[in-house]
């Protein structure tokens, strides 16, 4: 499938703040958007006024950006999210919340989400015993993500969760640090969701 392969700092300095797409850099001062705050490209700095629709496209851009989806599948997403019952906005954001690759980010099995699709799909992770390797899997309520005992002294996994050993998994992830195993106990509601997204301004852009 096609991704986005340009330098991902970039995205950050287009929406105008911090997507965390890099792990661990993005902590610290070598970050771009803290260096160069302004959009990228020739006209970057010469940018002010934002129509409505523009608003509206960019919220849409950032969320697909955090998340690493692209437009088609992120398109998928809403389609779905308008069937299901309650807010098409907050079920929109549920969604993208309950991908694999995002579990695994915040479990703290990855620095960064980009980082965790590519361990979801080197097959690190089994769901309910079973292997998945598929990043855009949606986990479910019960269910039970475990990082396989032979992926578990990978030195890439065993520093991220080092490094993220501070960072509590939300509460709708119930983590066991001892067996790194994980439950669904529900679907991500928007509370649990602390990513600076207007999912309303999304709506109204494909309601238009
Ligand atoms: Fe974005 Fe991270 Fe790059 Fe900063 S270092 S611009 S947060 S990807």
């Amino acid at each position: 499938m096609a991704r986005y392969t340009d330098a991902v700092c970039r995205l950050c300095r287009r929406e105008g703040q911090k997507l965390f797409l890099k792990g661990d850099r993005c902590y610290t001062d070598k970050c771009s958007v803290g260096r160069r705050s302004y959009a990228p490209g020739q006209h970057g700095q010469g940018r002010s006024k934002v129509s409505e629709y523009g608003s509206q496209l960019r919220e849409k851009q950032k969320a697909r950006r955090y998340y690493g989806v692209l437009e088609s599948q992120f398109r998928g997403y809403f389609e779905l999210a308008s069937k299901r019952k309650g807010q098409t906005g907050e079920n929109l954001l549920s969604i993208l919340e309950s991908r694999l690759d995002n579990v695994v980010y915040r479990l703290g099995f990855a620095m960064s989400r980009a980082e965790a699709r590519q361990l979801v799909r080197h097959g690190h992770f089994t769901v309910n015993g079973h292997k998945v390797n598929i990043p855009s899997y949606l986990v479910k309520p019960g269910e039970v993500i475990t990082l396989k005992e032979k992926s578990r002294d990978l030195d890439k996994i065993k520093s991220s969760i080092e490094t993220n050993s501070f960072r509590q998994p939300p509460k709708w992830l119930d983590l066991d640090k001892n067996t790194l195993t994980a439950r669904v106990v529900a679907l991500p509601a928007k509370e649990d969701i602390d990513l600076p997204i207007e999912e309303h301004l999304i709506v109204e852009l494909y309601s238009k």
